[in-house]
């Protein structure tokens, strides 16, 4: 499987960092790139204290808010029209939204 390339850990700090991480670049001969946090901890590695890998992603958190609210309003018999107008985003921005986060449009999440 190909590497999603969001995490990376570093061999000689034992630290876990996203990518984009203000701290020190390491040596490209001492990262280890790894697709998830377990994958990392699993391995030993610790989460950086900077980057805070092991933090909620403000993107995916509003991602997911997003995604509850419109489902929610969905449920409620709103269109998916209506939930993105509501939500101040375009509806092809929610389904978009909706299939990153369920897999599913927003008429089978809901
Ligand atoms: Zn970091």
């Amino acid at each position: 499987m190909a590497h999603s390339f969001t995490l990376y850990a570093v061999r000689t700090t034992r630290i876990v960092c996203r990518v984009g991480c203000a701290s020190r670049r390491p040596r490209p001969e001492n990262i280890v790139w790894v697709d998830t946090l377990d994958e990392a901890l699993a391995q030993g590695y610790r989460p950086c204290r900077r980057c805070r890998p092991d933090a909620e992603h403000p993107q995916e958190d509003f991602r997911r808010r997003t995604v509850e609210a419109a489902l929610g309003m969905i449920r409620l018999g709103r269109t998916v029209e209506e939930a993105a107008a509501a939500l101040h985003i375009s509806d092809r921005h929610l389904r978009r939204l909706v299939r990153q986060e369920t897999g599913r449009s927003p008429r089978e999440a809901a």
